[in-house]
């Protein structure tokens, strides 16, 4: 996962443009694309799709003619969407333009324009300090002009139509934890998925620039999610050491926090649940009343709350293959259990089944306490009456919902429960 991250970050992204169009280029030789182009202009329920926006260089150049500020040392030196600009100004004129944070003073912070037309260049505070008096010569060659917003996706269909919606968002440029994490996972998940044979759920990548990428997204297929989304998934911030956690969807009680509940707790890793809260990332969108689409974000440290966010940290060095790797596996676990979660019908409710005649006299996947097991499989098959799922299940005998997917699949096999 690390390599594709590698190759992502040290593109300059934004919410258009063609450092949106090279990512998906990379994600696209790895999994198969629909790449769709919006024209700037696109009105898209409340927003409009803005020009689209390219740079070529930018920097800052003292009266000695050395670079103070170079956007071709680190994409986040420039404000992301600052208009094209060149002219020679005192310190005092140029100090306006200029983003820095004292209290983190060794790094770069990530500033973005979209919708106000403006220039600006963001650096160390240390930096920003040693300016002396005198005249700065700036020059940022980038161009707003009408052209497209770009997004992908890709679907895997299941048995029923019915989907499960993986977002991500590619719209930050050289930051690694916030957004290309999020994408990276997304990308191997796809993976996971295709190789998953008879998956039940449909399943709907989305790749998207934040905000108003998925505001055009919804726009474009509004009835097909009115109709046929059942859930979703937003990814991020996904490649910290940080401990897990879960945003809850908007609804706060649907099978998906449940089912997110019960992995986490069950994975033996240190995790939080939280209640649904605005504002966020995508989910915003998803989870707006007209769609009110059930959307959960499975975390690590949460955007905002960790101090390399947004900022030049954010890098490289703060991602570590192993804890993608983690996180990829907590997803397939939600996934597996997704797939699991069935309300079972027992085919013989009345009294109790006669196991050992079956070949469950005990437990037929490992050794086990006999007590332990006999509480598991006779609470399966009692709750098995079309009313509780799965995971409920699971949840009253606080174990993993795939440990009784387990015993729900052989009951299923050996014709004594059938799905509701
Ligand atoms: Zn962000």
């Amino acid at each position: 996962m690390y390599s594709l991250l590698k190759e992502l970050f040290p593109i300059c992204r934004s919410i258009t443009g063609d450092g949106v169009r090279e990512s998906l280029g990379i994600i696209g030789r790895r999994i198969p694309l629909r790449v769709t182009e919006v024209p700037s202009g696109t009105r898209c329920f409340d927003w409009t799709v803005p020009d689209e926006w390219n740079i070529s260089s930018a920097s800052i150049t003292d009266s000695k003619g050395r670079k103070t500020v170079d956007f071709a040392d680190n994409n986040l030196h420039v404000v992301n969407y600052s208009e094209p600009f060149s002219g020679t100004l005192e310190r005092e004129e140029l100090m306006p333009h200029l983003h820095s944070i004292p209290s983190q003073p060794d790094v770069i912070p990530y500033v973005t324009t979209y919708y106000k037309r403006r220039w600006g260049f963001c650096l160390r505070h240390k930096d920003l300090l040693k300016l002396k008096k005198g005249k700065y010569k700036v020059e940022i060659k980038s161009s707003l002009k009408p052209g497209s917003l770009t997004f992908a996706d890709a679907v895997i269909p299941g048995r029923t139509k019915k989907e499960i919606v993986i977002s991500s968002y590619l719209c930050h440029p050289s930051l690694a934890n916030d957004s290309i994490s999020g994408v990276v996972v997304a990308t191997h998940l796809y993976k996971y998925l295709k190789a998953r044979k008879d998956n039940y759920y449909s399943y709907r990548f989305i790749f998207v620039p934040e905000t108003i990428g998925a505001i055009a997204y919804l726009k474009m297929h509004k009835e097909h999610f009115l109709k046929n989304v059942y859930a979703g998934l937003v990814l991020t911030c996904l490649g910290d050491s940080g401990p897990f956690n879960y945003k809850k969807t908007r609804q706060g009680d649907h099978s998906l926090d449940r089912i997110c509940a019960n992995v986490l707790k069950h994975s033996g890793h240190p995790y939080s649940l939280r209640e649904f809260w605005l504002p966020g990332s995508d989910e915003r969108q998803y989870s707006s009343p007209g769609f009110n689409i059930p959307v959960g974000s499975l975390m690590r440290s949460v955007y905002g709350e960790f101090k390399e966010y947004h900022t030049s940290d954010d890098d490289l060095n703060f991602v570590k293959e192993k804890h993608l790797e983690e996180t990829l596996q907590m997803y397939k676990s939600v996934i597996d259990a997704v797939e699991s979660d069935f309300h079972y019908i027992n085919l013989n409710p009345f009294c109790e089944l006669h196991l050992s005649k079956y070949g469950l006299g005990s437990n037929p996947f490992k050794q086990e306490d006999p007590n332990r097991y006999f509480r598991k499989i006779l609470t399966l098959l009692n709750f098995s009456d079309g009313k509780h799922s799965l995971c409920e299940i699971a949840d009253k005998l606080d174990v993993p919902v795939l440990e009784l997917a387990e015993f729900a699949k052989t009951l299923e096999q050996k014709k004594l429960m059938r799905r509701s």
